[in-house]
């Protein structure tokens, strides 16, 4: 596998896949399978294929002929045995949480996590036996100092959303390693043409392919790489039995769409970013810039060690007080406030009342999520017109705040 994919490049795997293979009628695209069951010739073969003995199709919740072209694609990209598709990013994160937890067991996960990530930890796993355990992975002898045998998952984002803080992946791995605890990262923030998780070390990496992914803003859908034992497992158990969470084939179609123009996508977003990133910089109203592209950036030499480049989420603070922030995110015209990113359209979200308002706000300040933190996910629109939005809008800010208490 690992030879296989060597021989071609990352945009030729993200069309082709590993295999060219010849669809049906001479189709270009793998055909649209809308097809909940598959049928037997003979009750001998649906016999075997139940038993494991005989490849094939049998019913879409447990594998769909759509769903495995994908799967094969996206495996040649994250350079990875195996892959799987889900219904959600979070489908994608509990099927693999509930496949290898049991009760007793203990998770390691990062402070700073998506805030239905950390709703599920925290919240959801913590109430059926397993302890969770936040540490702050920034420092890997924070997580060698609480892992134990019990330790089943070491779990963080890297980025982490929505602060951009990175985890230094084939630390973390090594250190999981030696207990026998599996290295889960959440890759979405990077997607795999910035950043494989796998090749430094994880076992497993998660995705909310409802972001860079599909790319357009137009579906729900997860991902996993892994092995190809981890993978099965996953598939007969937690996304099979425990979750359902299955991805449907017309998403998968358009997932597949999505990833023929990832790389693409992906160095636009960063060149834009590392742009926009700048000029916020720069700017007297703005009182921080977190992206990994600025020198600045604290674990800068880490970004340039395990990603391919920066990528196209921003994190900011202005050098005001929360009414000013909202002031100016409501002073934009082409950047859209919401939620979601990794779209073609430029969005922008106020995580501590948004997506992360599952953390209570002692937990946010426990957790590293800023009440005055802004969440910009840089589009692909020109550079030039997603700044003079920004630009604008902070110019009202100052004219508000330099004026006097009238309107
Ligand atoms: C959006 C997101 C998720 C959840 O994915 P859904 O597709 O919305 O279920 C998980 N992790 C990260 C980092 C995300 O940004």
């Amino acid at each position: 596998m690992a030879d296989q994919t060597s021989k071609t490049g990352f945009a030729t795997r993200a069309i082709h896949g590993l295999e060219h293979a010849r669809q049906p009628e001479g189709a270009l695209n793998p055909p649209l399978y809308l097809s909940s069951t598959f049928t037997f010739d003979r009750v001998e073969e649906g016999a075997a294929m139940f038993a494991g003995e005989r490849p094939g199709h049998f019913y879409s919740r447990v594998s769909n002929p759509t769903l495995s072209a994908l799967e094969e694609r996206f495996a040649a990209l994250e350079e990875a045995e195996s892959s799987l598709c889900f219904a959600s990013g979070m489908g994608a994160i509990t099927s693999v949480f509930w496949t290898f937890l049991s009760a007793g067991d203990e998770v390691i996960a990062d402070k700073t996590l998506y805030g239905c990530t950390f709703a599920f930890l925290h919240h959801g796993l913590s109430r059926f036996g397993v302890k969770v355990i936040h540490v702050d992975m920034t420092d890997p002898a924070a997580v060698a100092a609480v892992l134990s045998e019990k330790t089943k998952i070491v779990y963080f984002e890297s980025p982490a959303n929505p602060n951009m803080r990175l985890v230094d992946i084939a630390a973390i791995s090594t250190i999981a390693r030696n207990v026998g605890a599996k290295t889960i990262v959440d890759n979405t923030y990077c997607t795999p043409y910035l950043q494989q998780p796998l090749k430094l070390g994880a076992d497993i990496a998660v995705h909310s392919a409802t972001k860079y992914l599909g790319g357009h803003g137009d579906l729900i859908a997860g991902m996993a790489a892994g092995s190809a034992d981890d993978m099965m497992q996953v598939r007969v158990e937690g996304l099979k039995d425990m979750t359902g969470a299955v991805m449907t084939p017309l998403t998968a179609h358009q997932i597949m769409r999505g990833l023929k123009t990832l790389d693409l996508r992906m160095d636009r977003h960063c060149a834009s970013a590392q742009e926009i990133a700048e000029r916020l910089e720069a700017h007297p109203l703005v009182k921080s810039v977190s992206y990994p592209g600025l020198k600045s950036f604290a674990q800068f030499a880490l970004a340039k060690r395990q990603m391919r480049a920066p990528g196209g989420m921003i994190a900011l603070e202005l050098n005001t007080d929360i009414g000013g922030a909202m002031h100016m995110m409501n002073a934009l015209t082409l950047i859209k406030r919401a939620v979601s990113l990794g779209d073609a359209d430029s969005l922008i979200q106020h995580p501590a009342s948004m997506t992360h308002a599952a953390y209570s706000k002692e937990e946010r300040a426990e957790h590293g999520i800023s009440d005055s933190l802004i969440r910009l996910s840089v589009g692909l629109e020109s550079a030039r017109d997603i700044w003079a939005d920004l630009e604008s809008a902070l110019g009202t800010l100052k004219a508000t705040s330099t004026a006097p208490k009238a309107a």
